[in-house]
């Protein structure tokens, strides 16, 4: 077989299952409302939870950067690429965290990547949450270790896969989403940190989808939750609530150091350029000091479920900014994204394989409107098929 006719043959298998996927082209800046392929939405599709993509205090911010260090960071940061802004934004990111340290990557997903393989390696075990996010799955992956999955959010089932593997290894990580991307709950944080002490275990999480939204400051699950532990390594993103592109690790002098030498998705790469350092620097100084925006999210938050419960439709449990509303399958999934597009709203159907079972994925801005919520009701208590579970 040709690698074009397997290509093709896989491609066609992919659309089959109503699982083909295509980019969608929004113009101009984006918001509760966006303009895509020509028409004005209300977007119920942004990691962008704050608003601050489009925040004219990130734009200077990483216009200033621009005109003082210029538009590429020039090598790694061992380097050529390190510059004082890159100092300072891992600096704030550990204020905020209540960490020692902070490092900072290109991506979330190449900080999963980088920090699993580098920590992780054949003689380990990795005990993860069957949901996790992809980058977290193929950084076990990469990193050789023994791979078991949990079933989701479930210690009981953890514990047994513990008691029955653990000491066939040498070290052991536990890793999981905090708030989990395509579903919207969250991880048992505190009954985590009991049975990783209780098995001799590390532990991971990932706050993509938390920082920014969860806890008082907007510092995550961590804080959401009360524990302050160093042993925790907390990973997340500067580009879902903080607005910016790039990714974070926060924990120990001891662990950013050890990074700093060993991950390679962190060394043998360009460093974050001025502009994304300085947005993402900007975002937290904006997050830490000004609540509205927090709490304007939370607001809509209740709102939303308030409006939505009240039709009697299948949302999965959700303690976060992530509302999925479930669905037959892929096609029922696309078809209600597809009508609710007609009617003005841009909410994705997420469909396998990213997901075990389909749904329309709803995430909240601080910027929605009332009246966006009571819109998005009506259509979908007008038309019966449009909320089939
Ligand atoms: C988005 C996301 C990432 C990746 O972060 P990027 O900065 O977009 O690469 C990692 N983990 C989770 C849970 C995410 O949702």
């Amino acid at each position: 077989m040709t690698l074009s006719e397997y290509l093709s043959k896989s491609l066609n298998t992919i659309k089959r299952a109503n699982w083909y996927r295509q980019e969608k082209t929004i113009t101009g800046l984006s918001g509760a409302i966006i303009e895509l392929e020509g028409e004005k939405l209300v977007n119920f599709a942004s990691n962008d939870y704050l608003g601050l993509a489009s925040d004219k205090r990130l734009m200077e911010a990483s216009i200033e950067a621009i005109y003082q260090y210029g538009t590429g960071s020039t090598g790694s940061r061992l380097l050529s690429g390190h510059r004082k802004l890159h100092e300072d934004l891992e600096g704030s990111i550990a204020r905020w965290k209540n960490t020692e340290k902070a490092l900072v990557f290109s991506s979330g997903y190449s900080a999963n990547i980088g920090v699993i393989s580098a920590l992780m390696n054949q003689k380990d075990l990795i005990l993860a949450d069957e949901y996790n996010h992809s980058s977290l799955k193929n950084g076990a992956k990469l990193s050789q270790s023994k791979v078991i999955e949990y079933s989701h959010n479930n210690c009981v089932n953890l514990t047994h896969k513990l008691a029955k593997n653990r000491s066939d290894y040498r070290h052991c990580l536990i890793i999981t989403d905090s708030v989990f991307s395509m579903d919207g709950d969250l991880c048992p944080l505190p009954e985590l940190i009991d049975i990783a002490n209780k098995y001799d275990c590390w532990l991971l999480i990932d706050e993509a989808h938390a920082t920014g939204v969860m806890g008082k400051t907007g510092a995550g699950c961590m804080e959401h939750f009360g524990v302050k532990n160093d042993n925790i390594i907390q990973i997340g993103t500067l580009s879902k609530a903080i607005g910016s592109l790039g990714g974070y690790v926060a924990g120990s002098a001891v662990l950013i150091d050890f990074l700093r030498n060993r991950c390679p998705t962190w060394i043998y790469t360009t460093a974050l350029s001025p502009a994304d350092t300085a947005a993402g620097l900007k975002g937290i100084e904006i997050i830490t000091t000004d609540t509205t925006l927090r709490s304007n999210l939370w607001q809509n938050i209740a709102l939303f479920k308030q409006e939505l419960t009240s039709l009697n439709m299948s949302f999965l449990p959700s303690e976060s900014a992530i509302l999925c509303l479930k669905s037959k399958n892929a096609e029922s999934a696309l078809n209600t994204s597809l009508k609710l597009r007609e009617r003005g709203f841009f909410v994705p159907a997420i469909r396998p394989p990213t997901v075990p079972t389909s749904r329309l994925r709803f995430s909240l801005m601080a910027s929605h409107k009332p009246e966006h919520f009571a819109t998005l009701k009506q259509h979908l208590g007008y038309d019966k098929n449009l909320s089939e579970p």
